[in-house]
């Protein structure tokens, strides 16, 4: 079983793809260019599908924001500290070098991951697209 299949939820997620055709862009520009790194297109540019369903709707992102960050740190430290001997302070002077690489990374991914959670794979969907608009202005 291919987990990275075209309509797989981890497809869209690791590809920053559209749940609903795994072919339009989440996000506009690359994510480690940090240009425009928290704007989103209020829906996929290829099937039309909203990116917003709802009024704040992303406020969910961030609690899967919240603990990819949470693990994320508490794995890097620990294993600076005990797999490399470095010292309480400077691993956490190289979590701040960490989280400040990753932080559009992460919210780009926990916004995939709310988005997938809410909008379902559907293989028609470049032939039908949405024309309704109940989207919200971009925030
Ligand atoms: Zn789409």
């Amino acid at each position: 079983m291919n987990l990275f299949r075209k309509g797989s939820k981890l497809c869209s997620i690791a590809q920053l793809k559209c749940p609903r055709c795994c072919e339009g862009d989440l996000f506009e520009t690359p994510t480690f260019s940090f240009r425009k790194p928290f704007y989103m297109p209020e829906q996929c540019p290829k099937c039309g599908q909203s990116y917003f369903l709802e009024p704040g709707f992303y406020y969910g992102a961030m609690f899967i924001s919240y603990i990819w960050t949470g693990w994320v740190s508490l794995l890097f430290v620990g294993i600076l500290i005990w797999g490399f001997g470095v010292s309480v302070n400077m691993a956490f002077l190289w979590l701040i070098g960490l989280m400040a690489l990753l932080f559009v990374w992460i919210f780009r991914v926990s916004r995939a991951m709310w988005l997938a959670m809410n909008v379902k794979y559907d293989p028609h969907a470049l032939g039908r697209q949405v024309t309704s608009s109940h989207s919200q202005a971009n925030k």
